[in-house]
């Protein structure tokens, strides 16, 4: 039990009892039973010892035994922007099977709308498909030729369109390629309707017809709700929106204003490079530097900057050619110098920069901007971190480890579209796929993230840093597995590092956030397959349940 137990709090607002807290402090303490007030927690030890700071008015949970941990945390993810998307068709694996079943659900919707209007489909994945062939236009020909249509792939990287979308947006055999996107072409020069990287996309995505103004402000205020209940019924307690445009800012600060945000958002700004934002030179320019905090609910983590594409899409920027597709080396998306321009700027102005680079050639891009820009001024606690890191070689963790860089690991990978990884890039390359263990081991601070694949962000992602498998059993190199208290770290404790909170959240402890996750089973202890199958049974943010699984 832990030592120094005060009990001079009276009067907790809640206490909960008779559990397993797998407290994730220093010393690896586990407790029975937490006390809580005004939010936060006051006491940490023995059933009999916290329920003593329990009054007539104070709420009593009993866990009977099971597992509670500090809530989850993700920290990279997209989410606010989801709200829009309630009218899209999701044409995630599964459910769909094959790009017949994506088509029929295209038509199905076309059906519903009319001549004119567009059908937009989201998240479909070749790689868990039957056939596994990447869409065209004539396929979607198929679903309407009198709607234009619009398909988004997962990851956000790549998209197809029919006829009439690109004929509409003006594609054809003599357009030029967009710089940092690529218009596919046939044997004859034709585009095939696939679109790579946003340049290319947003030919197309642009002409979608958008909610405008304070109107789209509002759906996503109102849509908040529905999307924020599936993270807490998942144990996340703060989320790390990867990059928000104004009015998901302006969103957000409302929820915040009204009280009505549960979940903790810690927000990445809209950077220049590659995304055409202006949250650097604004902030930079006005000496403003994260964490901002409108409240213990919303803050900001730092500015998004990014480098490559995906892995799955063949788009990250490799050093060597993708395995199964040779002389690809995937897309770097600005120059070097835009790159260390923007990263240096951010640094030199007290900002953190959050950077999306993927394979190992972004990666080295970015640890040499990361270098000048620290190089440039002394700042000991800068956390500037690397976001996804998906394909890392040791040199390169050597130079994490030396400038203290942090990782959002997109781990949450690993189970639900490993496969697709796997055959990117090959046997021989899997021990560099988010080395969890490896990042440990060189003092790397590793958060764990989804990015939007899969469900159950945290457990996935603690599924795949324990067991290294994918959906369909195949391993990512079982050498970087790591024990089941590491895993729970990477989603906790490390996440807290990185947002720089460590010392209000990630684990149980006074003085913290009273936030909390119960689970159906001890994940510890059982048979680490089954932490694929575990259930939230009770979120709790600032000693409120915001949570719990119908009996
Ligand atoms: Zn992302």
């Amino acid at each position: 039990m832990p030592e120094g137990f005060k009990s001079s709090v009276m009067g907790a607002d809640l206490v909960i009892v008779n559990g397993r807290l797998v407290t994730v402090d220093e010393k690896g303490t586990v407790a029975e039973a937490v006390a809580v007030k005004d939010g936060k927690i006051v006491a940490v030890g023995t059933t009999k010892q916290v329920k003593e700071l329990a009054n007539g008015g104070t709420k009593v949970i009993d866990l009977e035994g099971r597992l509670m941990l500090p809530g989850f945390i993700d920290t990279h993810e997209h989410c606010i922007r989801r709200g829009l998307q309630l009218d899209w068709v999701n044409c995630k694996s599964p459910p769909m099977r094959s790009l017949g079943d994506v088509t029929e659900a295209l038509r199905e919707k076309a059906e519903t709308k009319q001549e004119g209007e567009w059908v937009v489909g989201s998240w479909f994945d070749e790689s868990q498909w039957e056939d596994e062939r990447f869409p065209n236009r004539h396929d979607l020909d198929k679903a309407s030729t009198m709607h234009p249509i619009y398909l988004g792939r997962a990851g956000g990287h790549n998209s197809v369109a029919n006829s009439l979308a690109l004929e509409l947006a003006g594609i054809t055999k003599d357009t030029l390629q967009p710089p940092g996107g690529n218009i596919e072409r046939d044997e004859n020069g034709e585009p095939t309707g696939r679109l790579d990287e946003i340049a290319a996309m947003d030919m197309v995505r642009g002409l979608i017809p958008k909610p405008s103004g304070f109107k789209e402000i509002e759906l996503l205020v109102e849509n908040w709700p529905t999307l924020e209940e599936q993270y807490l019924s998942w144990g996340l307690t703060t989320i790390h929106e990867a990059h928000i445009k104004a009015p998901e800012a302006h969103a957000y600060q409302i929820l915040n204003e009204e009280g009505k945000l549960r979940i903790r958002m810690g927000l990445m700004l809209d950077g220049m490079t590659p995304y055409n934002g202006y949250a650097t030179s604004d902030l930079s320019r006005q000496g403003l530097r994260p964490p901002f905090r409108w409240s213990d609910r919303l803050f900001v983590v730092g500015v998004k900057v990014g480098t490559d594409g995906a892995m799955g899409s063949l788009t990250a920027a490799l050093h060597e050619d993708y395995s199964n597709d040779p002389g690809n080396k995937g897309i770097i998306r600005c120059t070097k110098e835009e790159l260390t321009d923007e990263i240096v700027r951010c640094h030199v102005a007290g900002i953190r920069t959050c950077t999306h680079a993927i394979g190992d050639r972004a990666i080295d891009m970015t640890l040499d901007a990361l270098e000048e820009a620290i190089n440039s001024k002394p700042w000991p606690d800068h956390r500037h971190r690397i976001e996804h890191a998906g394909y890392v070689l040791p040199r390169q963790l050597e130079r994490m480890a030396k400038l203290k860089i942090n990782v959002s690991a997109s781990i949450g990978f690993c189970y639900p579209i490993g496969d697709s990884h796997i055959a990117a890039l090959g046997k021989d390359r899997l021990c560099g796929y988010y080395p969890m263990k490896s990042f440990r081991d060189h003092g790397v601070v590793a958060a764990g993230n989804s990015d939007g694949f899969g469900e159950s962000y945290a457990l996935t992602g603690i599924y795949g840093c324990v067991t290294r498998k994918s959906r369909s059993g195949n391993y990512l190199c079982k050498d970087e597995a790591v024990p089941v208290m590491d895993a729970i770290k990477v989603y906790t404790w490390n996440a807290a590092y990185l947002e720089g909170s460590e010392d209000l959240k990630g684990s149980i402890e006074p003085g913290k956030h009273a936030d909390f996750v119960v689970l159906d089973r001890d994940i510890t202890t059982v048979d680490p397959k089954e932490i694929i199958e575990t259930e939230v049974l009770m979120t709790i943010v600032g000693g409120d349940v915001v949570y719990e699984r119908s009996p």
